[in-house]
C-alpha cells in the first residue's frame, strides 16, 4: 500500500476511534461495551450465547483486506475515499502472539477511560479488565490472514472464547484452520449468483461458488454455526426460498437474521431507510422459518436481530 493511502486511511479510521494494533489489525470499542459498563445494557450475542458484552474485545486482523466489497459494509473500501489499493492481499504478515497482545493492550487503552466515568459500574469495570470473548469480525474477511487458526488458538490459550465472522469466500483457509472458533459465522447476504455480485460485490470472479463450497463444508465443523443474513431494504429481502434452499444445505446451529446498520462508510453507499425495520426483520425471519423448518428461539429488537434454529434453546458459550 502505498505512503499516502495508509496515511489517509489511518487518519479516517482514527477518527472512527479505532485502535490500530500492528500493521493490518485493529480494534475497535463496540458500542455495547459501553453500554453495558455505562448503562447496563448488553449486546443480543450476551443474550442468546452468554457471552459478556464488557468483557469482549472486537478486532480484526484484515483491516483493510477482504474479498468482497459489500454495499452495506462499514468498512473503509478501496476508492471511498478517493485512495485505492490491493484488498486481497495482505503484504506483512504479523505474528499471532503481537497481534494477541496488541489486542489485549488497545483493549485496556480503550478501558482507561471509563476511570474517569461517574457513570462506570466498577464491578463489570474490574471484570472488563480481564476479558474474555474476541469478536474476530470488526471488518475485513480474516480468512485473508494466513495464521488464523494460530490466532484463535493463542487468544484461546490467553482464556478467551472467539466468534470468527468469514464471507465464506475461501473454503480453503477455512477448512485448514488448525483451531476451530467457538462459533463460527458465516455472512449469506443474497440468495443467488446474481444478487451476490450487485450486494456483495466480490473482487474474484467465481467467489459465489466458493462460499457454496464454505456452505457445504460447515456441516464438518464441531464448534456450533450460524448463517448470518444481513437484511437490506429493497436489495435483498426476497427470494427467501433460495435462501432457504442454501440454508439447508449448510445446516448450521443457527441462522441469524439481522437488519443492516447504517454506520460506518456504508454511509457513502446506502440511504438511511435502507434499513429495515424489527419487523420486517421478523417477518423476513417467519417466511424462513416457514421455509427451512427451523424455529424463531429468540430476538432482539434493540439490534434488529432474530435468531433461528432446531435447538429449543442457543448453547450457552464458555472454554471447557
Ligand atoms: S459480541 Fe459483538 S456485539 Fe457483543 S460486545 Fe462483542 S463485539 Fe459487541
Ligand atoms: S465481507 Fe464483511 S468486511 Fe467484507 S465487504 Fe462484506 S461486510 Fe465488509
Amino acid at each position: 500500500m502505498e505512503e499516502n493511502t495508509a496515511a489517509t486511511l489511518l487518519s479516517a479510521l482514527k477518527k472512527q476511534r479505532y485502535h490500530m494494533v500492528g500493521s493490518h489489525s485493529a480494534v475497535k470499542r463496540c458500542k455495547w461495551l459501553h453500554e453495558s459498563i455505562v448503562n447496563g445494557r448488553s449486546c443480543y450475542k450476551q443474550k442468546f450465547y452468554g457471552v459478556k458484552s464488557h468483557r469482549c474485545i472486537q478486532m480484526t486482523p484484515s483491516l483493510y483486506y477482504c474479498t468482497q466489497q459489500c454495499l452495506f459494509c462499514w468498512r473503509a473500501q478501496t476508492g471511498d475515499l478517493q485512495v485505492t489499493w490491493d484488498e486481497m492481499k495482505i503484504p506483512k504478515v504479523d505474528s499471532p502472539e503481537a497481534i494477541v497482545e496488541g489486542c489485549l493492550k488497545a483493549q485496556e487503552r480503550i478501558l482507561t477511560g471509563y476511570k474517569g466515568n461517574p457513570q462506570t459500574n466498577w464491578r463489570k469495570f474490574q471484570e472488563a479488565l480481564a476479558p474474555k470473548q474476541v469478536a474476530i469480525s470488526l471488518t475485513g474477511e480474516p480468512t485473508l490472514y494466513e495464521p488464523l487458526g494460530e490466532l484463535i488458538r493463542t487468544f484461546r490459550q490467553k482464556g478467551l472464547t472467539t466468534f470468527l465472522v468469514s464471507n465464506g469466500t475461501l473454503p480453503a483457509e477455512l477448512s485448514k484452520l488448525s483451531q476451530e472458533p467457538t462459533q463460527l459465522y458465516i455472512s449469506l447476504c443474497a440468495p443467488n449468483e446474481q444478487m451476490y455480485k450487485g450486494v456483495c460485490r466480490p473482487e474474484f470472479p467465481g467467489a459465489w461458488w466458493k462460499l457454496q463450497e464454505t456452505l457445504n463444508l460447515l456441516q464438518g465443523f464441531r464448534c456450533p454455526t450460524v448463517v448470518r443474513t444481513t437484511l437490506v431494504k429493497d436489495l435483498n429481502m426476497t427470494c427467501v426460498e433460495e435462501y432457504a434452499k442454501l440454508i439447508e444445505k449448510a445446516n448450521p446451529t443457527y441462522i441469524e437474521a439481522k437488519a443492516y446498520m447504517h454506520i460506518g462508510f456504508s454511509n457513502l453507499r446506502l440511504g438511511f431507510e435502507r434499513m429495515p425495520m424489527h419487523t420486517e426483520v421478523k417477518e423476513f425471519s417467519r417466511q424462513l422459518a416457514e421455509k427451512t423448518g427451523y424455529t424463531i428461539i429468540d430476538e432482539a429488537p434493540e439490534s434488529r436481530v432474530v435468531l433461528l434454529s432446531r435447538l429449543k434453546k442457543p448453547i450457552q458459550v464458555g472454554l471447557e
